[in-house]
Formats: C-alpha cells, structure tokens, sequence
C-alpha cells in the first residue's frame, strides 16, 4: 500500500522543482523595516546557503535596530542629541549614510532631504500601520517645521561624531535604508562566494550575476493594480520603485501619501510611482523617492543630476513615461505604451 504512495509524492515533488526553481536554489525570507525581503541564491551549497542566511537575519535585526526612524535605538537617540544641539557619537554605518544623503540631497537640488523627520512624524508617518486616518496636521504646524529648512547639509560628520547646526534636522532614512540593506546583504552574498542571487524588498530589488544564464526578471507593478510591464537586469544591478498608492493618510475628502516634498512641507501626488535602475541599491532608493518629489516637469532632469540613466514613472492616469536609457531593460505590458522623454541635450 505504502510504496504507491511514496511514488506519487516523489513525482508531485519533482513536478513541483521543474515548475518553481531548480533544485540547487537556496532562499530565505526576512523582516525588517517593516517590509518582507526574499533572498534567493542560484548554485549555493546548502551549508553555505545556511551560514549566508544567518548572518543576513543578524544583520537585518542590527539595522533595523540601529537605523529605525522612530522605534528607540542608536538613530533616535542621535536625533535627541542633534535637536539639543550637542555633539554626539554615532556608528561608522550612520555616519557612512548621512555623507551619501548629503550627496543626493545635493544632487537632487534638495528633494530628496533625510532631514526631515519631524515633517514625516507631524504628517503621522512614522508607524507601520496604514493607512493612517483622519484629518491632516494644522497648516501653521507645517509652516513651522518647513520653514526652519532642516537639511542633512546642516550636518558636520567628523570621525565618529555629529553635530548639527539646525536644531530642526531629524534624521529619517526612510526613503534610503531599504535599499542600503539589500546592498549589504548582497557584498555579504558576494563575499561569501556567490555570484548568483536575487534579493527583493516588495519589488525592490538587487541582482547579482545571472539567473542561469538569462536576465533576472522583475515584475513593476502598476498603481492601480497589475503590472505595468517588466525589468530585465543582470550584473548587479538594483531597481527600486517609489510609490505614493500604498502607504498614505486618508481622510474623507483626500489621500496624502508619504512621501513629502521638504520644500513645502507636504505630500506630492502627481507621480505615481518612480522606478530607477541603478548601480547599487541605496542610489536607486533614493533617486526613485527624489523623483516621486521631482514630479512631471522635473524628475527627468533630477534623474540625470543624480547620475541616473534608467528611469520611468507612471502617473496617476496610468500614463508612463521614461527615459531613453531605460528602454534597454524595461518591457511594457500587453496593451500599454511608453513615452520616451528626450535625451538629455
Ligand atoms: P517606499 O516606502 O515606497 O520604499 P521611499 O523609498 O520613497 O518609499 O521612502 C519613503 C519614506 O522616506 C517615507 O516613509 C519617509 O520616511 C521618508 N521620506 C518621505 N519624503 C522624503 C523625502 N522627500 N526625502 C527623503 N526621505 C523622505
Ligand atoms: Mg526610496
């Protein structure tokens, strides 16, 4: 009785490796920052895949731990330091992050602006439960918190030290640490031996090597449900979307979505969602945000001011425009059209 039996598992398990991933696949998935990270490593030997995953769980809960905006850790503990207008000793990683903000605050002529965390917490944005609702903050209170100009440029990092002279600066890496921690946990991949991974946040994604052979394929959702198309990339590469349809305020007349524009204080609604290809995780992150802020007009000008040839963004309307750059990689779905912004003269 028992040997037919065991027949049927074996092919229904066999059935299952041809139709998912070959057997040699190793994957895990992990919890930080209030998001799902799936890790897949092509041709890892078991024990290997084992020792990665181990170190990747340590890791992810040292950052969530030490880089979260709000939850008690070594970041609000420098933000307490920073509003007293003390001096303060921080770790080499935030010291590392707040030097590569300053770059793409700069870069994004201040859209992108990690300073801003008293706006994002007055806005009701520092939980994980969303949406938030009811009314948004008095107009005098976002008045007050914009015009006092918090930057990350107001930040003089020297060795292990601190000091802000803006009392307003609060730092939120909201809109960069996703990506820094798929870029960590890819060099750990990669130190370890591994040429071939995947390493996706909820779409967010970095690639290492190949996917046997052929480009790793990456779905971009569109706003209003489905998929907008698809991503092939290979060698490296990171592609990361920002959103304003997931997590936003709702009250009964409007939605305000969490990302802000530091120049007025307040939540930007015209780009959809920003999806940038870029060399490394923590770049793409926080281009893809700084676009979302850019809005029509601009974010193909900030994408080039922040070194970024692969860029598109899908509006409200389900219009999709993107650069010439990123038609190398970008697919879009059945039925819909792309419109290619002019090269940059
Ligand atoms: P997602 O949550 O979709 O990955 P982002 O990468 O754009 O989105 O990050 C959004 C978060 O970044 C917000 O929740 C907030 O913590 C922070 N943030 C909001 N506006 C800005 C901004 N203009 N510049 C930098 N960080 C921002
Ligand atoms: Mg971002």
């Amino acid at each position: 009785m028992s040997a037919p039996l065991r027949l049927v598992v074996t092919c229904l398990l066999a059935a299952a490796a041809a139709a998912c991933a070959p057997a040699v696949d190793e994957s895990a998935e992990f919890y930080v920052f209030g998001t799902l990270v799936e890790v897949r490593l092509s041709g890892a030997q078991p024990e290997q895949a084992e020792a990665i995953f181990a170190t990747l769980q340590q890791e992810f809960q040292r950052m969530h731990r030490e880089l979260h905006a709000w939850e008690p850790g070594e970041l609000t503990r420098l933000n307490a330091a920073l509003a007293s207008g003390e001096a303060a000793r921080t770790t080499a990683e935030i010291g590392t992050l707040i030097r590569r903000s300053k770059d793409y605050e700069r870069a994004s002529g201040g859209r992108f602006n990690p300073a801003i965390g008293k706006l994002v917490a007055l806005w009701g944005f520092h939980t994980s439960d969303f949406p938030v609702t009811g009314p948004p903050p008095a107009e005098a209170a976002i008045r007050a918190l914009r015009d006092a100009r918090p930057s990350s440029l107001d930040l003089e990092v020297s060795g292990d030290t601190v000091i802000s002279s803006n009392p307003a600066v609060q730092l939120d890496f909201g809109g960069i640490a996703k990506g820094y921690a798929i870029d960590f946990a890819c060099d750990v991949i990669r130190a370890s031996g591994i040429q071939d991974a995947i390493v996706n946040a909820g779409g967010d994604v970095r690639t290492l090597g190949d996917n046997r052979g052929k480009a790793w394929r990456i779905g971009v959702r569109d706003p209003s449900g489905g998929v907008a198309g698809g991503i092939e990339a290979r060698d490296g590469l990171a592609v990361f979307t920002s959103g304003n349809y997931e997590r936003f305020r709702q009250d009964a007349d409007a939605r305000y979505p969490h990302i802000l524009d530091p120049r007025t204080g307040r939540p930007v609604q015209a780009v959809a969602a920003a999806t940038v290809i870029a060399r490394n995780g923590t770049t793409a992150d926080a281009a893809a945000t700084a676009l979302v802020v850019a809005g029509p007009e601009d974010w193909p000008k900030v994408a080039e001011k922040m070194g970024i040839e692969a860029a598109m963004v899908i509006y409200a309307d389900g219009r999709i425009h993107a650069t010439p750059g990123m038609l190398e990689y970008f697919t879009p779905g059945e039925g819909r059209e792309v419109i290619v912004t002019e090269s940059a003269p």
